[in-house]
């Protein structure tokens, strides 16, 4: 039985809910009389009719719907007294006052009060203020005194009630009525009037969003905004149910849609510079490190290129050098040592024998009549045979052994830690050996051979002249042997 109650009350719900699916019941008690919730009833669907020109505290937006600040009080009073409401379309404040006067607006979303628009619209008590600001190019400075009698001219949005605080405050001010706030601006830009006078807020937001960016709010008034809600003054009710509503919003909740909006605004401009700053920083960057990259991969290359050339240069240099230093000590005829490297040699075998405190020898030889060879084979054949002597040494003697040519037809061997009796071995198995040895063509040398064991403290030109001696003999006592000094 319980059952079937509940599904009969919750039938009747339905019904009642799709009979009338516009209006929603209000949501907040503000304390409406019963007339005046019958009129909104009847009334179902209210026109709000909005400044398209004002944000962030007015507007309506692309889609036609209510913006701004404004629309977040409207959305708190749709509740508040269970209407819908709609925007018509407005072309501008002059076009809004027109339909209000003509009952088309049921509502204006925000407007001053003042005694020429009481003649057809009621108002709430105000329930956003804000202060009258001067618009001027960045560079000009706005002081109150150009208001009065300075013949200044200032330009104002027609039909704005800024117009009457004005003229009220400062009886002689010269003021240039435009259509809306582009257009003002446009004059202060172009210098024929010196600044545009209107909301605090809603000119610097326009400012913003125009990107005028040599424009600035330069001043303020001592004068302000008081917006109400205003309602057609020929449905008392509406006016009574709204003044109810605006004075029921919560001082909280409206500083924060006040905060809201203004933080908005801010973040907006912040958000705008902060791209460009970003977009440009981004692009000066990228260029900036293009042209390094492709001036750097240039300098690279040419720092490759140059040090490639260096290193070729340096290799070539080195191998000169190598070249050089084998010139310099080697004999050209033979390709053994040359006389200068056999005087380094000696002196370093000297050097040594004293740091060692063991002796060494060196045995001269000279060819034995090599001037007739010359005399019978010519020249050349005399070269051949003495590159070819000069290898037959080279293979004779040992590791340790130095070899070269002492001039002409004399060659010198330094033998180290070598004591007389190893000299003069050495020398004979030398002699010998030349003696044996066939030469090109069947020709046969023999050489004479001066050997000297090197005395402590004695000098490379001493110890020569001994050997040179001991080879003195060597011819002397008939060629063909060897002789110790
Ligand atoms: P000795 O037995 O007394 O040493 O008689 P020798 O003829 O060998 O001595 P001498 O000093 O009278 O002559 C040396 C000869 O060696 C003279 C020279 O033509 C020859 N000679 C020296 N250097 C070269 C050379 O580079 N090439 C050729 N083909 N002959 C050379
Ligand atoms: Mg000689
Ligand atoms: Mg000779």
């Amino acid at each position: 039985m319980a059952v079937l109650k509940l599904f009969f009350i919750l039938l009747i719900g339905c019904l009642l809910l799709a009979i009338n699916p516009v209006i929603a019941q209000p949501a907040v008690d503000i304390g409406l009389t019963q007339a005046e919730r019958d009129y909104l009833s009847a009334k179902k669907v209210l026109s709000v009719c909005v400044d398209p020109d004002r944000l962030p505290f007015d507007g309506v937006a692309e889609d036609g719907q209510h913006a701004g600040l404004s629309k977040d009080y409207f959305d708190i009073f749709a509740n508040m007294l269970g209407v819908k409401m709609v925007v018509p379309k407005v072309q501008d404040w002059n076009d809004l006052i027109s339909k209000a006067k003509r009952r088309e607006c049921d509502v204006v979303s925000q407007i001053n009060a003042s005694d020429k628009r009481r003649t057809f619209l009621d108002f709430t008590t105000p329930y956003f203020y804000l202060p009258l600001a001067v618009v001027t190019r960045y560079d000009r400075i706005f002081v109150e005194e150009s208001l009065e009698g300075a013949g200044t001219q200032f330009a104002v949005i027609k039909g704005d009630i800024a117009i009457d605080k004005l003229k009220q405050r400062y009886p002689s001010v010269v003021l240039v009525e435009v259509k809306n706030n582009i257009e003002a601006m446009e004059l202060v830009y172009q210098g024929e009037v010196f600044g545009y006078i209107g909301a605090q807020g809603a000119v610097a937001f326009a400012i913003q969003s125009l990107n005028l960016n040599k424009l600035a709010v330069t001043g303020s008034l001592p004068l302000r905004y008081e917006l109400s809600v205003a309602t057609r003054n020929d449905e008392p009710l509406l006016a009574s149910a709204f003044e109810k509503a605006v004075l029921h919003i919560d001082p909280k909740e409206g500083q924060s849609i006040r905060d809201k909006w203004i933080a908005i605004t801010i973040e907006k401009v912040t958000d705008y510079t902060l791209l460009w700053l970003t977009l440009l920083v981004l692009g000066t960057v990228l260029i900036v490190s293009l042209y390094w990259n492709r001036h750097l991969a240039q300098a690279n290359r040419k720092i490759r290129d140059t040090l490639n050339e260096l290193h070729d240069a340096q290799i070539q240099l080195e191998d000169q050098n190598r070249m050089f230093k084998r010139q310099s000590i080697t004999d050209a005829l033979t390709g053994i040592y040359n006389r200068l490297k056999l005087d380094e040699d000696l002196s370093y075998a000297i050097k040594r024998s004293k740091r060692t405190q063991r002796e060494f020898s060196i045995i001269l030889l000279d060819i034995d009549n090599f001037k007739r060879v010359n005399d019978r084979f010519g020249h050349l054949v005399g070269d051949e045979l003495l590159k070819e002597f000069a290898a037959l040494l080279t293979g004779a003697i040992r590791q340790s052994d130095i070899v070269g040519r002492w001039g002409g037809e004399e060659f010198l061997v330094i033998c180290p830690d070598t004591d007389r009796q190893g000299g003069e071995t050495l020398a004979e198995q030398l002699r010998q050996r030349i003696a044996a040895h066939e030469f090109p063509e069947k020709r046969e040398l023999n050489a004479s051979l001066g050997v000297a064991v090197h005395q402590p403290d004695e000098s490379a030109d001493t110890l020569i002249a001994r050997v040179d001696k001991a080879l003195y003999r060597a011819k002397e006592q008939g060629r063909n042997r060897v002789e110790v000094g």
